[in-house]
């Protein structure tokens, strides 16, 4: 279901340095309603919380840490 290794990998930034969020960045994003860590989905456009099922979506390079505005994972699977 989840691809959890994208985050692991932070150190081979360098190269790939398309629209994938900044890893010190990731490390500080918690999900807003349950205060956990939040990962980067598979596709690099979002960030999920597993707690919530919740997809936080990445707009401009910026995450909208908002629970009003995150998708449910249920209705996008
Ligand atoms: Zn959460």
């Amino acid at each position: 279901m989840f691809v959890t290794c994208v985050a692991a990998t932070g150190k081979v930034h360098k190269e790939n340095k398309k629209r994938m969020i900044n890893q010190e960045l990731l490390e500080i994003l918690a999900c807003p309603q349950c205060k956990e860590g939040v990962k980067i989905n598979e596709k690099g456009d979002g960030l999920v919380c597993e707690k919530c099922r919740l997809l936080y979506e990445i707009r401009d390079d910026i995450p909208v840490m908002l629970v009003d505005e995150a998708k449910s994972l249920d209705d996008i699977e």
